[in-house]
């Protein structure tokens, strides 16, 4: 029988870049290769390749074949730390010409250690996206009602326009206070910009923050209006040319991404900065997903990556979505499933500190070119791949399948001049000690995930992927009572393999205005009722037409509306799904607050709930969405304990606990469900390796994800 494939995912990560392809019987296959910043559609075909080439498919036919392409990836957040986008001119209110220079209070901080927190002397503010001289004030007001109390200047605006056209700019953005609530001034300025364009013989594209993100806050505002300006357009050239190299090679449907609440869009997307984060995303939909098949309702999922090591928690069945996150300094409105990053990956450099002998781990990571030093590809600073590598951990003749051969003696060489001799250890020691502190930082990091939410790591699972997910699934949860321990076999392309398990969906955000008291009557009620009816059959016929753009059929979309609710004098509201039918009436509202009560009563306690204060709804959502095909994990017959010949590769010496120590190494593709291996033992697959410890076993189950358990 021929395989026919359905679906490509891929994850551009700071150092790989990832595939899983999917075929029409839920079977899967995973690729990787390097990422190529300078052009990814490199980085996209090589690591399709190496896909391919697992399952010998042609190149063309795959491509012709598939339904859906999912193309993640962090360029955006890259180019945004980097700031390394486009020159942008910003055109504001008069008066606010100041707001990316003053910037919020809070999102001043944000990222701030405790220490730095305390001694402000080491504060600097954001470097900011559009400099002050290519910002500048328009005369006009709308308020909070909507109402246009002070009408454009136009006079004022056409100067503004000429000059901000003058100044070497590749964009504009324009936020206007209230435009949320009327864009009528926004849209006019665009209006006056492209006559003056004309004018002066240029064609660039238009921001406004109306259309980006119309919701309340100037802050967030102008921080999503301008990072769409900045850095979105850029990538989405990425994009293009990924979509591009994929057309050429046969591929006739159109590019999709990640967004960062984790829906599909199309690259054509109008808000593309809402896909700031989309690998991680990725990983933690995978975990998600597979949470439901193994029936877990609370897991913990960590990616040890090369360049970082994220973590995020799903708990009674869900992930948290957090309405306001601070991602690389910017406070944003932008829902994103909640997620955690330090900079731990397996590709962290490290050195000792000339002043205090001591051994300092990164900041900066040796990504994947020129690499780690084993990789022999010209960096010589020693990273924690190199001690991986130089205390057996790492196959040499098996990283990445064997496309990089590790190079053990130079990796040595260098980690003995460079710290070993620096310290007074030994080499293989000094390794062991790196590896240690490493292990550490993420084991820290990641306790205090499930602590500050107040849960109890025996209520977890741990959920390891990334490449080097499985290398420290062990340490992370040695001595933790976590209910179970577990990571699969394309573990290195598990975020790329979570793309494929959501569904194509948008979502749709809106500032509203509606307060009811705690005895409002029916006429009130149908007022409110009357006023999210309008909102959402907006936001719907917006839905509509971006599904048609994107040539989805729209007839198949299902939508889910949402109310954002409070107390009234509250600061915070709650995400309220309106299960059921909504037909606009009164009761529809008592629905609406009844299950806002219950949801409220779930987050903190019922003691807590207060409806004499009334109740807000000041911002309506309505997320639009298709079902996709997802992968599909059979459940297989018990092979027994004991692994096929075929997966037993001999031994290797591992230096751990202090001596070398001799390990069984295992191929995790030839291993069976129900197969159990020992400690130590070592099951290495082309992308990625598990390390068995002595006092555990690694038991392979029968849809072949691999637990951790205690001997
Ligand atoms: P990722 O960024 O998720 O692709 O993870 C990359 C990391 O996976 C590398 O830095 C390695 O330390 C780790 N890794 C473990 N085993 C392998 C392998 N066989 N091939 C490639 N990377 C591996
Ligand atoms: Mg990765």
């Amino acid at each position: 029988m021929t395989r026919q494939v359905l679906g490509l995912a891929m994850d551009a990560g700071g150092t790989m870049t990832d595939t899983f392809i999917v075929d029409t019987d839920g079977n899967f296959v995973i690729g990787k290769a390097p990422t190529t910043p300078w052009d990814e559609s490199e980085g996209f075909i090589e690591s399709t390749e190496d896909a391919f080439e697992q399952w010998g498919l042609d190149e063309k036919t795959a491509f012709s074949q598939f339904e859906v392409s999912v193309y993640a990836g962090t360029t955006m957040l890259n180019t945004l730390l980097t700031r390394t986008g486009r020159q942008i001119g910003l055109i504001t209110s008069k008066g606010f010409e100041d707001i990316l220079l003053m910037e919020q209070g809070r999102q001043v901080w944000s990222g701030y250690s405790h220490a730095d927190r305390l001694h402000s002397a080491t504060h600097v503010h954001n470097d900011p996206l559009v400099t002050r001289r290519r910002t500048r004030g328009v005369s006009e007001r709308t308020d909070m009602f909507g109402d246009v109390v002070i009408p454009l200047y136009e006079d004022d605006a056409r100067k503004v326009a000429h000059y901000i056209l003058s100044q070497d700019v590749e964009g504009v953005a324009v936020c206007f206070l209230h435009s949320y609530a009327n864009p009528a001034n926004e849209q006019r300025m665009e209006a006056i910009l492209r006559e003056i364009m004309t004018e002066v013989g240029v064609d660039l594209p238009i921001y406004l923050s109306s259309h980006i993100r119309p919701v309340i806050r100037e802050n967030q505002r102008v921080n999503a209006t301008t990072i769409e300006a900045y850095a979105a357009d850029p990538v989405r050239k990425q994009l293009h040319n990924v979509e591009e190299s994929a057309t050429q090679r046969g591929f006739r449907k159109q590019m999709t991404t990640m967004l960062s609440y984790g829906g599909l869009a199309n690259i054509r997307h109008p808000r593309l900065h809402e896909t700031l984060i989309s690998g991680p995303i990725g990983g933690m939909l995978g975990a998600h997903y597979v949470s439901q098949l193994i029936g877990a309702n609370n897991v913990l999922a960590v990616d040890m990556g090369g360049t970082s090591y994220d973590f995020g928690l799903i708990t009674n069945g869900t992930f948290n979505l957090n309405n306001e996150p601070e991602i690389a300094r910017f406070r944003l409105a932008l829902p994103s499933i909640e997620l955690d990053s330090i900079r731990g990956g397996a590709g962290l450099y490290v050195s000792v500190d000339p002043v205090t002998n001591r051994i300092v781990m990164g900041p900066e990571g040796a990504g994947a070119n020129p690499g780690p030093v084993c990789f022999d590809k010209g960096n010589l600073q020693p990273t924690v791949t190199d001690c991986l590598a130089i205390n057996g951990y790492l196959n040499k003749d098996n990283f990445l399948g064997g496309k990089v051969k590790l190079n053990l003696p130079l990796a040595e060489r260098e980690l003995k001049a460079q710290i070993a001799d620096k310290i007074g250890l030994p080499v293989n020691e000094a390794a062991d000690g790196i590896l240690q502190l490493w292990l550490q930082q993420a084991m820290d990091a990641t306790k205090r995930a499930i602590q500050v939410r107040g849960g109890d790591v025996a209520d977890y699972v741990l959920m390891g992927y990334g490449g080097a997910g499985p290398m420290v699934l062990a340490g992370v949860s040695e001595n933790q009572p976590f209910k179970g321990v577990m990571t699969f076999p394309f573990a290195g392309a598990f975020s790329a393999f979570g793309c494929t398990t959501t569904d194509y969906s948008h979502r749709y955000t809106r500032s509203s205005l509606f307060s009811l008291t705690y005895d409002a009557d029916v006429e009130t009620k149908q007022a409110v009722a009357d006023g999210l009816t309008k909102h959402w059959q907006e936001l719907e016929a917006e839905a509509h037409e971006s599904f048609d753009s994107e040539g989805m059929d729209h007839t198949k979309v299902d939508y889910k509306r949402i109310a954002f609710v409070r107390y009234g004098g509250q600061l915070d509201d709650v995400e309220v799904p309106f299960d059921g039918e909504w037909t606009g009436s009164a009761a529809d509202i008592d629905v609406l607050l009844d299950s806002f009560e219950e949801l409220y009563t779930k987050m903190y306690v019922k003691a807590a709930r207060y409806p004499k204060a009334g109740y807000a709804i000041l911002q309506v959502a309505l997320v639009a969405s298709i079902e996709t095909r997802k992968p599909e994990f059979p459940q297989l017959p018990d092979k027994g304990p004991i692994p096929p010949a075929a997966a037993y590769k001999g031994e290797r010496k591992l230096y751990i606990d202090g001596k070398w120590q001799t390990a069984g190494i295992y191929d995790m593709d030839e291993m069976e469900s129900g197969n159990i291996v020992d400690g130590l033992a070592v099951l290495e697959h082309p992308a990625t390796t598990l390390l068995v410890p002595s006092n555990r076993r690694a038991r392979m189950d029968e849809r072949k994800f691999v637990w951790l358990e205690n001997i």
